[in-house]
């Protein structure tokens, strides 16, 4: 069972839309970031397939990646004060960082599915 390729792509696209990576119907998220244990749809087990730290650094460097254009266009064009500017950066990267970690997480189960890594309790 273990040995079956799965395509990675197809199931990380569907990670990333909040969809089983199996059967592309059910939903991977129970509540904001929570793993539902089945798939209501074919029951695949998504539940273990444990994402730990993995969204998070990806999340984090993704959003570090756009912090720094930010902060230069935010100087250049609005031309307001360093606290302004800093409280606007807080909010904004906060928010950023609060949407993009659900598609990462989705999308990250979606790769440890089609690689068969799952958790094997150690
Ligand atoms: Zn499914």
């Amino acid at each position: 069972m273990a040995d079956d390729i799965r395509d990675s792509r197809q199931a990380i696209q569907r990670g990333l839309m909040n969809r089983c990576p199996n059967c592309g119907k059910g939903q991977v998220f129970a509540g904001y970031l929570s793993i539902v244990r089945r798939c209501p749809d074919c029951d695949e087990p998504l539940g273990e397939y444990p994402a730990a730290d993995g969204p998070a650094f990806f999340t984090i460097t993704i959003v570090m990646l756009l912090l720094i254009p930010m902060i230069g266009f935010g100087w250049v064009l609005f031309r307001s004060d360093p606290l302004t500017l800093l409280i606007w950066l807080v909010v904004v990267t906060t928010l950023i960082t609060l949407v993009l970690l659900r598609f990462v997480k989705g999308a990250f189960v979606g790769y440890l599915w089609a690689h068969h890594e799952r958790d094997r309790g150690a």
